[in-house]
């Protein structure tokens, strides 16, 4: 039996796992535990069950001890975990993959019809009591059918986007990736471009890459230029992908249409941060895994992984890179 951190309360079925082998420590505060006393609470554990708003680095992992054989994120992106000192200490990482593509699918596309078709202000605008008429002129939005989505990041996520938005608005899809993704090409046309290319033709730009050295401010204000001006930008994949400051620039001089973002910098967003007063920029507070069913999922792959590494295996769905 090993010492277990559980950062924050998952789903029962996870942590019953867990608990029917092991000594489980959950922190059931409302906020992460606080630097300091993650420190305290990982110390001689085997495992750590993290959330992305933990920073798991070599610190923790020493105050760990060598006890430790494995961080698992509850989540898919793991840019939160230092993954080369885990690899140092030999601890393994895992992840969450595929049982939340669905979901956050359907958050991309929620916020791409949201942000396009102005709901942020509109719904102001029945809360404020300021509707008065049905209006000719007012929250005028985009239309979807045939035109262009560009997915930056042609994984899991992006391919769920493509075919929602292939199958259900005809849009034609273009997309980046460091390898081409034959699966998108068969499956609806899509055509691989260079970043710029794609941010020049593309109605709706939509990310899914993960957050890594090189696509940490990839979207900053010289590729918002490239941008057209009735395009939707959405971002349900790491705040940091876009420069925040440029975007809302981008936005207060109507250089593209609206914005979508389920993910900011920082989490929660700054109170003063410019985003906040800007109408075409629908902002949801990292939603994307939100669903019962995707959340037990990943709550069970979390605790296999952890079980796994614990007893010496190869985690199910652990990291490589
Ligand atoms: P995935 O299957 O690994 O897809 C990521 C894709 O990005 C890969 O196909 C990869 O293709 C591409 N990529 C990597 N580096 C790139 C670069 N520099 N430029 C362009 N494309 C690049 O991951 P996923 O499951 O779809 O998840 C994607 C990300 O979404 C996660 O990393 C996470 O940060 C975020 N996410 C957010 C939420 C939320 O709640 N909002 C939920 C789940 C996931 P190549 O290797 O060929 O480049």
């Amino acid at each position: 039996m090993g010492k277990v951190f559980v950062t924050r309360r998952i789903p029962s079925v996870g942590l019953e796992r867990l608990e029917s082998l092991h000594d489980v420590e959950v922190w059931e505060g409302q906020d992460p535990p606080p630097r300091d006393l993650l420190l305290e609470k990982v110390r001689g554990c085997s495992g750590v069950l993290s959330m992305l708003s933990d920073k798991i680095d070599a610190q923790l992992m020493d105050s760990a001890g060598p006890s430790l054989r494995g961080i698992a994120n509850f989540a898919v992106g793991y840019n939160n975990i230092d993954f080369q000192a885990a690899k140092d200490r030999s601890v393994q990482v895992g992840n969450t993959p595929g049982v939340l593509t669905n979901a956050t699918a359907d958050i991309a596309v929620g916020l791409i019809l949201a942000a396009g078709r102005c709901f942020g202000p509109a719904i102001g605008n029945v809360q404020r009591f300021e509707w008065r008429n049905w209006e000719p002129m007012m929250f005028l939005g985009q239309e979807f059918e045939g035109k262009t989505l560009g997915i930056v990041g042609m994984g899991r996520i992006g391919h769920a986007v493509a075919k929602r938005m292939h199958g259900g608005w005809g849009m034609r899809i273009v997309y980046t990736a460091r390898d081409q993704k034959p699966e998108a090409e068969s499956s609806f046309h899509a055509t691989r471009l260079g970043l710029d290319d794609l941010l020049r033709q593309s109605d709706v730009v939509s990310l899914h890459c993960p957050l890594t050295d090189q696509t940490r401010n990839l979207i900053g204000a010289r590729e918002l230029g490239l941008m057209k001006s009735n395009a939707v930008l959405v971002n349900t994949a790491r705040g940091e992908v876009i420069d925040q400051a440029a975007l809302a620039d981008a936005l207060s001089q109507r250089r593209i249409f609206a914005a979508g973002l389920d993910v900011t910098t920082p989490e929660p967003i700054d109170r003063s941060d410019p985003l906040r007063s800007q109408a075409q920029c629908l902002i949801l507070p990292h939603i994307g895994s939100a669903t019962q069913e995707a959340r037990d999922q990943m709550a069970t792959m979390a605790a296999n992984n952890l079980i796994a590494a614990i007893e010496g295996q190869p985690m199910p769905f652990g990291v490589t890179r």
